[in-house]
C-alpha cells in the first residue's frame, strides 16, 4: 500500500503557532473532503525549541526534516531571545534547516489578488492579476564566496572584500528548478545577471542558456541585466512569468516584487533542494513574514501567507496543482467578499476579522468549491 505523504510542521514563535493553527484546518479539510491525507508531525523550532532544549533546532528535529516529504514552518524569533548568543538565536534554527537540507532554490511568488490591487503603491492596472515567480539562488554567490573579510590595506586604510563566485553545477541546478517551474506555469523564464560587467554574470548567462538548449528547449528563455530587470519589474511586471537570478540580485528583486502586491501577511515562499529518492525535492515552505511580536497572541495575524505556503507545497512537493488552484481560489473568494484581517484594512475602517475567523472563511470558501 502507498503510504501518505509526510509533512513536518514547525510553528515556531510569535504569530507562527497562530497562523499555523489555521493551516491545520485547511490540511484537515483536504483530508476530509478531497481524500488527500498527510502524515503530519509537529515539532519545535526557534525560540520555542531553545526554551525546551537549549538549542533553536534539536538534532532529532533536523533528522525528521531530512526524512519527510515537506517541512512547513511558521516564523521564528522575538524580543525575548534578542540577547542570546548568536549561536543559539532562533534564526539559527531556520538557517540550519536551509543549510543541511541544501535548499538552493528559493521561490518567491508575487501574486496580486484583484481585491487587494489598491494596496500596492503602483497603479491598479500594473498589478491587478499579477502572477510571477522569482527563483533566487540561495546557497552560494557573494554571501558565501571566499575570500571575504575586512583587512588593513597597509596604507592607513582598510579594505572590505566579498567574492561573487558561482560554479557550473550551482548555476545549472537552480536553472533547472526555474525551467521545471515554468513548465507548470506559462513556460517562460527570464534570467537576470550583470554579464555586461561581471565574469560570474557571463558564466551565469552561458550556463542557463546551456541548460535551456540541452534540457528545456520547449521553454521560452530570455536574458536581462538585473538593473534593467528591477526597472521592468516596476514598469510592467506582467511581462514576466519565472525570473531566475543569483543570491544577491534575487534578494533585492524578490523584495521589490513582493511590494508590488501589498501586505507582508500575504506572501508565501518555498525553498527547494535536490530531488530525493522518491523524486520529490527537499522542501521547506514558510511565509515571508517574521514572528510579528507586536501583534502576537492577539488574534490579529493574517494567516493567508502561511495558507498560501501550504498551497505551494501542494503544487511543488505533491504535484497537486489543481488542489493548489482550489485553495488559492478560495483565498481569492474570501478577499473578494471583503473579509479582512487588520493588516488588510483601508484606513477608513470596517471591522477586521480575527486570525481564526480568516481561517474559517477560507474553509467555508473551500466548501463551496466542491
Ligand atoms: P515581521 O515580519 O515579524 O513584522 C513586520 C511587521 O509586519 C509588523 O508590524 C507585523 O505586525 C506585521 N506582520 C507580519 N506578519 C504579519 C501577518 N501575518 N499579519 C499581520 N501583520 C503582520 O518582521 P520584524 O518585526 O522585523 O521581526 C520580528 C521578529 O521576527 C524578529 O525576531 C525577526 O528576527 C523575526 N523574523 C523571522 C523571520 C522568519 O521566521 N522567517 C523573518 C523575518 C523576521
Amino acid at each position: 500500500m502507498m503510504s501518505n505523504p509526510s509533512l513536518l510542521i514547525l510553528p515556531g514563535d510569535g504569530i507562527g503557532p497562530e497562523v499555523m493553527a489555521e493551516v491545520r484546518k485547511i490540511i484537515d479539510w483536504f483530508g476530509a473532503n478531497r481524500g488527500i491525507t498527510f502524515d503530519v508531525s509537529e515539532d519545535l523550532v526557534g525560540g520555542a525549541a531553545y526554551d525546551a532544549h537549549g538549542t533553536p533546532l534539536h538534532d532529532d528535529t533536523m533528522a525528521k526534516a531530512q526524512e519527510v516529504d515537506a517541512v512547513l514552518l511558521g516564523a521564528v524569533g522575538g524580543p525575548k531571545y534578542d540577547t542570546l548568543d548568536f549561536s543559539v538565536k532562533p534564526e539559527r534554527g531556520l538557517l540550519r534547516l536551509r543549510k543541511e537540507m541544501d535548499l538552493y532554490s528559493n521561490l518567491r511568488p508575487a501574486q496580486c489578488f484583484d481585491a487587494l490591487a489598491d494596496f500596492s503603491s503602483l497603479k491598479r492596472d500594473v498589478v491587478a492579476g499579477l502572477d510571477i515567480m522569482i527563483v533566487r539562488e540561495l546557497t552560494s554567490g557573494v554571501y558565501f564566496g571566499e575570500p571575504r573579510g575586512i583587512w588593513d590595506d597597509n596604507e592607513g586604510g582598510r579594505v572590505g572584500v566579498n567574492t561573487q563566485r558561482y560554479t557550473t553545477d550551482e548555476i545549472r541546478r537552480v536553472a533547472r528548478s526555474a525551467f521545471e517551474l515554468a513548465r507548470r506555469r506559462n513556460n517562460k523564464v527570464c534570467s537576470m545577471e550583470k554579464a555586461n560587467v561581471m565574469e560570474s554574470g557571463i558564466l551565469w548567462r552561458e550556463e542557463v542558456q546551456w541548460v535551456h538548449d540541452n534540457e528545456y528547449p520547449d521553454v521560452e528563455l530570455s536574458h536581462m541585466y538585473a538593473d534593467n530587470g528591477a526597472m521592468q519589474l516596476v514598469r510592467w511586471p506582467k511581462q514576466f512569468d519565472v525570473i531566475v537570478t543569483d543570491n544577491l540580485f534575487g534578494d533585492l528583486l524578490s523584495d521589490c516584487a513582493a511590494m508590488l502586491t501589498g501586505s507582508l501577511g500575504m506572501l508565501p515562499s518555498a525553498s527547494l533542494g535536490a530531488p530525493m529518492a522518491n523524486g520529490r525535492p527537499k522542501a521547506l515552505y514558510e511565509p515571508v513574514h517574521g514572528s510579528a511580536p507586536d501583534i502576537a497572541g492577539q488574534g490579529k495575524a493574517n494567516p493567508i501567507a502561511c495558507i498560501l505556503s501550504f498551497a505551494m507545497a501542494l503544487r511543488y512537493s505533491f504535484d497537486l496543482g489543481a488542489e493548489a488552484d482550489r485553495l488559492e481560489a478560495a483565498v481569492q473568494q474570501v478577499l473578494a467578499d471583503g473579509v479582512r484581517t487588520a493588516d488588510l484594512m483601508q484606513k477608513d475602517g470596517g471591522t477586521p476579522v480575527t486570525t481564526a475567523q480568516m481561517g474559517d472563511a477560507v474553509v467555508a470558501a473551500l466548501n463551496t468549491s466542491i
